[in-house]
């Protein structure tokens, strides 16, 4: 069901770039598909907007160690050890430049993400996201990141 964003979520909203108006796009799509929540039994909730640089390295650190002796600033120093939360090393995401933001989808009584293969991913966001001009990431080839939206071309853009 349509739900009230807290401050917090709102904040997150306001911390993303006005590069390319994405800042009003992501605010746009993120209350479209809240409204679109209404008769649905699932609900939005925006749980990314700008990541710094040091909160990129706390996720890229996520199923990853530093291997003996090895600078940590670079990419090449770290080995997968267990399941990994992100594939982008510091800067490498759009987030980065807060031209991102995750809008995840959960259940409205499990209270939990729902799972990448329920339909609604892609038809309370992913459509909406399309339309608006904007990239998916239930779209990406590699993996499927459903609750990601970033500003197409954001790389030549940040
Ligand atoms: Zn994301």
């Amino acid at each position: 069901m349509k739900r009230t964003f807290t401050e917090a979520e709102l904040g997150r909203i306001a911390s993303l770039s006005a590069i390319g108006d994405f800042r009003e796009r992501a605010r746009a799509l993120a209350n479209d598909a809240n409204s679109a929540c209404e008769g649905e039994t699932c609900n939005v909730r925006v749980v990314f907007g700008l990541r710094t640089l040091e909160e990129q390295m706390a996720l890229w650190q996520k199923g990853r160690a530093l291997k003996p002796g090895r600078p940590p600033k670079h990419k090449s120093s770290w080995s997968i050890v267990s399941s990994v939360v992100t594939r982008a090393f510091p800067g490498e995401s759009a987030h980065n430049y807060g031209l991102a933001i995750d809008l995840a989808l959960l259940g409205d009584e499990s209270k939990a993400w729902l799972p990448g293969h329920d339909p609604r991913w892609r038809t309370v966001l992913g459509e909406r996201a399309r339309a608006a001009g904007l990239t998916w990431g239930g779209d990406f080839k590699s993996f499927f990141d459903g609750a990601h939206v970033e500003l197409l071309g954001w790389e030549s853009r940040r």
